[in-house]
């Protein structure tokens, strides 16, 4: 079989059609990753640590061209491309400082002289599955503190976004990482359940149900294992808020690059006398937004998947306040859209659909509005919106999700801040900051004696 990915914006345009090369060609893969990896730690902290600041480098000379690759490739609006490669060569400079962080604790014995150390060693091979939308961010915020480690990395990307990884891959190549420590290997299902199955250490990223197979495959195996899944992100708006702001950030949450970030607005939840004017303020945000922000979503099976949700929620007793359509022109678009009235159990309001498509909820209260938005397994991101500083610790204490940003959109993300989600959205360690250090490390304890002691 052949992996092909194509211009979301313009499917006519093919970016990079490869062969699937199959499980052996991971494995094999793995193997080599595995004997370049004890050359890896034994380079030290200061040859790992110059080799990640070269890779930032070598992004940021590059920065145009990978831009102008995440918007083919992925559909990405310009300036979030932009920013996302910006984001890219920041990660692997945070991560280029920490082969020099502390490895360990020192520890008096119980008793008599010597030293008890704990130490962090890496696991050996870190498989990591990556995503599409965030071609080079994601693969990045799990390979650098993997790499830093000294780990050596196969990375399996997602098929649509193959020409990223491996542009990554040979940035990573010409900045002088040795050879089999850092390779991609590109495939779908059959390539990522191979490396789940020899990889000494997985990180997965992607979607909920995939997520749980993965999670299942590695723990049988006894393999340290993290999960990042889909999030049915909310935004509560009380009605002491900058209402006219509240619905610019919504507006960005819900349609910025159609919707597809696994922090993405999908469920509003207008409080008291919030909901009138909100209602009116974010229909006319959403109306306003464009290609430069919202862009196509990835393919033809994601935008039928969400017309057809739009129109059962309607035939099922939804009101569409905006959007709904679908623009007349090439590309995968889908207008951005809000509904109102969609019953509690329809899809549209219980699961993730990827794309610039939300649901407006009104409630009494405070209480109300935490009760819906902690009602969902998928509890990623959640966004409050109020002046007042009391509802905001009351909500960041009783909201159920990894990620509580207030006065802000739901979507976006910190590279140096752990990230994940509760509940079903996200399995083991946290990704990215001081966390990632630990889930790509196994502890030790050395026990040094004096001579003789028994
Ligand atoms: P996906 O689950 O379809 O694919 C993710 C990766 O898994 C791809 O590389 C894919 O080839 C691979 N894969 C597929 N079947 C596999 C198998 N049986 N074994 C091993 N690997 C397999 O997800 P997607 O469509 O690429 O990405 C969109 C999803 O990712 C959304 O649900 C989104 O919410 C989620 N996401 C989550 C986060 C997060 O950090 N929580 C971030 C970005 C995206």
């Amino acid at each position: 079989m052949t992996i092909t990915s194509s211009n979301p914006a313009d499917p006519a345009d093919v970016v990079l059609a490869v062969e699937e090369p199959g499980a052996e060609a991971v494995r094999s893969a793995v193997l080599r990753a595995r004997a370049a990896q004890r050359g890896w730690v034994a380079a030290g902290a200061g040859a790992r640590s110059a080799a990640l600041g070269r890779i930032a480098d070598a992004i940021d000379a590059h920065a145009g061209e990978l831009a102008a690759l995440i918007v083919r490739e992925v559909g990405k609006p310009l300036a979030e491309a932009r920013g996302e490669v910006a984001r890219t060569s920041a990660i692997w400079r945070y991560y280029a400082q920490a082969p020099y962080a502390a490895a360990g604790e020192v520890h008096e014995t119980a008793g008599g002289p010597g030293l008890l150390l704990t130490r962090r060693r890496p696991h050996g091979v870190a498989g990591l599955i990556a995503p599409w939308n965030f071609p080079l961010a994601i693969p990045s915020w799990k390979a650098a503190p993997a790499l830093a480690t000294g780990n050596t990395v196969v990375l399996k990307p997602a098929p649509e976004a193959t020409a990223c990884a491996l542009r990554l891959a040979e940035l990573a190549s010409s900045a002088g990482l040795p050879e089999d420590v850092f390779t991609v290997v590109p495939g779908g299902a059959e390539e990522g359940s191979a490396l789940v199955g020899t990889a000494d250490v997985v990180s997965f990223t992607g979607s909920t149900g995939v997520g749980r197979a993965v999670v299942r495959a590695a723990t049988e195996r006894g393999v340290p294992v993290q999960a990042e899944l889909g999030g049915l992100n909310a935004a509560l708006v009380l009605p002491d808020a900058d209402i006219a702001l509240a619905a610019e950030h919504i507006a960005a949450a819900v349609a910025g690059y159609a919707g597809q970030k696994c922090t993405a607005t999908s469920r509003v939840i207008a409080v008291g006398a919030a909901h009138g004017p909100l209602r009116e303020a974010l229909v006319k945000a959403l109306a306003s937004v464009d290609d430069a922000v919202c862009g196509p979503v990835i393919g033809a099976a994601a935008r039928d998947r969400l017309v057809d949700a739009v129109g059962s929620a309607v035939e099922a007793g939804a009101t569409l306040l905006v959007g709904g359509g679908v623009p007349e022109r090439a590309g995968w678009y889908v207008e951005p859209t809000l509904l109102a009235d969609v019953p509690a159990e329809h899809p549209l309001a219980r699961e993730e659909f990827f794309g610039p498509v939300a649901v407006l909820h009104a409630v009494a209260d405070l209480d109300a509005a935490i009760e819906l938005a902690n009602d969902t397994p998928h509890s990623l991101a959640t966004s409050v919106h109020t002046r007042s500083l009391d509802v905001a610790l009351a909500a960041a204490d009783r909201l159920d999700a990894g990620m509580i940003r207030v006065n802000a959109p739901s979507s976006g993300v910190d590279f140096h801040l752990p990230f994940g989600g509760t509940k079903g959205a996200s399995h083991g360690e946290r990704e990215q900051g001081r966390a990632a250090l630990d889930f790509y490390t196994v502890g030790r304890t050395v026990s040094v004696l004096p001579g003789g002691s028994l």
